[in-house]
């Protein structure tokens, strides 16, 4: 893939090397193709899969789940998988902040 142009926005292309952050977390360096107009970054399908590689390798790939929705008493309870507890270092007994975003988004928001 050599693109010269942006098919958003028809700036020009350039190649250099950016620094990619995937959940906050810095994932490295590689190459990609950048608009200098729109700032658009387009990594071709090698860098990609080693972006993807690297995501897998440091356990933050596949932390979101489904899940359904339980009722303990007069609350309801939503769980969250272990993996998630841990990628978010939730304890037990720790306050967090649920509120939501829109009617079809909650929040839950950790203070530390
Ligand atoms: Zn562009």
């Amino acid at each position: 893939m050599n693109r010269t142009k942006c098919e958003e926005c028809g700036g020009k292309i350039t190649r250099k090397t950016v620094s990619y952050d995937y959940l906050g977390e810095n994932i490295g360096r590689y190459e990609a193709e950048v608009c200098n107009k729109c700032g658009e970054v387009v990594f071709d399908e090698e860098i990609s899969e080693k972006i993807e590689r690297k995501v897998k390798e440091i356990g933050l790939y596949g932390l979101g789940a489904s899940t359904k929705v339980g009722i303990a008493g007069s609350s309801f309870v939503i769980r969250i998988t272990k993996k998630l507890a841990d990628f978010l270092k939730l304890e037990k007994g720790e306050d967090v902040h649920v509120y939501p975003e829109s009617k079809k988004r909650l929040i839950v928001e950790v203070s530390k």
